[in-house]
């Protein structure tokens, strides 16, 4: 029992990568007054790697030992390492490495049973480490198993459940969020069973219990009062059909159930108080949301009582875990446009599920007050997104969105091709394409790193044919929309950001008040965007939409009354390197017959 204990580990970070989990069956047993957990858990394992797996490499939290590994119904021997790796709250991971008698081919998937149990108290060792202030860090690593409140966020936070990573620390750049990324787009598509069961001491009966962000039954065997030495019995379950891009959570409290519209909160008594305006915001914002995702959401949104009014909020799913503070209504009004998002529009692909969530987020700024200061909040993060964008598809893998694990694509990017695809297709199509939305529709299409789902490309092209109502380029309505241009520029291939400049403006007097205005446009990024171009004087304006091609100029001659003075290209809704938004302001000199157009200043 427990393995060898050795000093260097015996599985590679080759085989650690290779390793990917295609189904979970756990069952768990927990003993909050003495902050245990035991696990058994049957795991299909495969080997996505290219050469055979001498090693199966399992790792959990070090706090936890491993007891028992079976395969094929017999115990094997296996060796356990102790690894720095700051994907855990403790700091390091304890990992058994099982040397197999045949080599697990390329493709080729392993049954596994496995037992592991131990005690999962707070611990901020990780950040501590790094220099954080404890009482700090101890506010951002919650996690742990205790009466009132067991909180088991996964890996990234606390690793509850087995996993096959390749060792990280903070500290190095972003690499522990890029792996925490890149853990739940690999298991995406994982089948997830999990059985719970808890001990609870005598009137502390847990009266909330969420599975991987999803509010699931308790059924209670409660102690005979006198007994207080014999525990009461909690058990839940969940079984989904695939994980999404989430990381398996277990949160089990001792709350009070307050409901509001599409949301159900659970408070301590401390925050009771709070609850009433809390709801108010559900309320005020939820006919928004209606508007754009449909009458009914798909599942409620839970709000989570943290204990400490300090602690960090977290957010799985359709599940916030957060202080529920007295806060001013504009606050809490932009939590719940974006928490209740996630009730409505669930998806197991990031981009469209925190993508849609930070888009609404926006709308909402949008809505309140008003689209300058939405574009504003656009352009805040863009500088970020820029960074982490390849200067050229040869310089860097990049991110495609479809597959993106890092917050910046998944969330910044994924508005701007949301605010983009308004544009292309209109409100009412893209409001359709999410209503019409189903996540086991779209699974079915393939989930994790190597999945190429073009499934809500087809819904949106088929929403604007439907919709008829026709952006500027938009062929006759019967038509679907032809965006594939756009979907694998933006979408499925990271081609990074355009790059656009108005190279010169020939403005020419034709008859009457009547000018027409050549703008002539470059993009010297390598994808292509369809972006607005206005022309204007101090009494009118024209805008024309124009798609720029990538590597590539076009000309665009837009004729308006009376003498140009201005040119503006793009107004910020199109992600670029540099500046979104280009503006030329045309002299008196730019007006001279076509015959002799002037030189206009760069
Ligand atoms: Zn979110």
């Amino acid at each position: 029992m427990g393995g060898q204990h050795v000093t260097a580990p015996v599985a590679t970070d080759a085989e650690r990568e290779a390793l990917t989990f295609a189904a979970f069956d756990i069952d768990v047993h927990l003993r909050p007054a003495a902050q245990q957990i035991a696990v058994r858990a049957l795991l299909t394992v495969r080997n996505d790697g290219h050469s055979p797996l001498a090693h199966i490499p399992l790792q959990v939290s070090s706090s936890l030992d491993w007891e028992t590994i079976r395969l094929a119904g017999h115990d094997v021997a296996f060796t356990v390492a102790t690894l720095n790796s700051d994907v855990d709250h403790t700091g390091q991971l304890h990992e058994a490495a099982i040397a197999l008698a045949t080599p697990l081919a390329p493709g080729a998937t392993l049954a596994l049973d496995v037992t592991y149990s131990g005690t999962v108290p707070q611990s901020a060792q990780r950040l501590i480490t790094i220099g954080t202030p404890t009482d700090a860090a101890l506010h951002t690593d919650w996690d742990s198993i205790a009466v009132d409140f067991t909180g088991l966020r996964g890996f990234g936070n606390v690793v509850w459940y087995p996993v096959s990573s390749v060792p990280v620390i903070l500290g190095d750049g972003a690499r522990v969020f890029d792996e925490m990324g890149e853990h739940k787009l690999r298991i995406a598509a994982a089948r997830f069973r999990l059985t719970l069961t808890d001990e609870f001491p005598h009137g502390h009966a847990p009266t909330v219990a969420l599975i991987n962000g999803r509010l699931v039954p308790i059924t209670l065997t409660e102690p005979p009062a006198a007994g207080a030495e014999v525990p009461g019995i909690a058990t839940a379950s969940l079984d989904s059909a695939f994980l999404g891009f989430e990381a398996p959570s277990l949160f089990l409290a001792v709350r009070t159930a307050h409901q509001a519209t599409n949301t159900a909160l659970y408070t301590i008594p401390d925050d009771d108080s709070a609850v009433e305006a809390w709801a108010s915001a559900a309320a005020f914002v939820t006919p928004f949301l209606q508007g754009w995702l449909g009458q009914e959401p798909r599942s409620q949104l839970t709000i989570l009582d943290l204990p400490d009014p300090e602690d960090a909020p977290f957010e799985t799913g359709p599940l916030l875990v957060t202080p529920v503070q007295q806060a001013t209504q504009d606050e809490l009004d932009d939590i719940f446009a974006h928490a209740l998002a996630h009730a409505w529009m669930s998806s197991p692909r990031a981009w469209l599920s925190e993508g849609v969530a930070h888009f609404m987020g926006t709308l909402w700024i949008e809505k309140q007050q008003g689209r300058k200061k939405a574009l504003e909040s656009l352009e805040s993060s863009r500088t970020a997104l820029a960074l982490a964008e390849p200067a050229s598809p040869g310089e860097g893998p990049g991110q495609p969105l479809a597959q993106a694990i890092s917050p910046v694509y998944y969330r910044t990017k994924a508005t701007y091709v949301f605010w983009m695809l308004r544009d292309l297709a209109g409100d009412a199509a893209l409001s359709a394409a999410f209503r019409n939305y189903t996540p086991t529709d779209d699974a079915a299409r393939g989930l994790g790193p190597n999945a190429h789902a073009d499934y809500f490309e087809k819904l949106i092209e088929r929403a604007a044919a439907n919709s008829g109502e026709s952006s500027s380029l938009g062929p006759s309505p019967d038509l679907p929309r032809d965006l594939s241009w756009f979907f694998s520029d933006w979408v499925n291939a990271d081609k990074g950001l355009p790059d656009i400049s108005i190279d010169s403006v020939f403005p020419s007097h034709t008859e009457g008040d009547n000018w027409l205005v050549a703008v002539n446009l470059s993009n010297s990024g390598y994808a292509a965007a369809e972006i607005p171009v206005t022309v204007s004087n101090p009494q009118t304006s024209i805008t024309q939409r124009v798609i720029v091609p990538a590597r590539g100029k076009v000309t665009q001659r837009i004729l308006m009354q009376g003498q140009p003075t201005k040119v503006q290209a793009n107004d910020g809704t199109v992600p670029e390197t540099e500046a979104s938004i280009h503006i030329r302001t045309l002299g008196e000199a730019d007006g001279a017959p076509p015959s002799s157009p002037p030189a206009v200043q760069q």
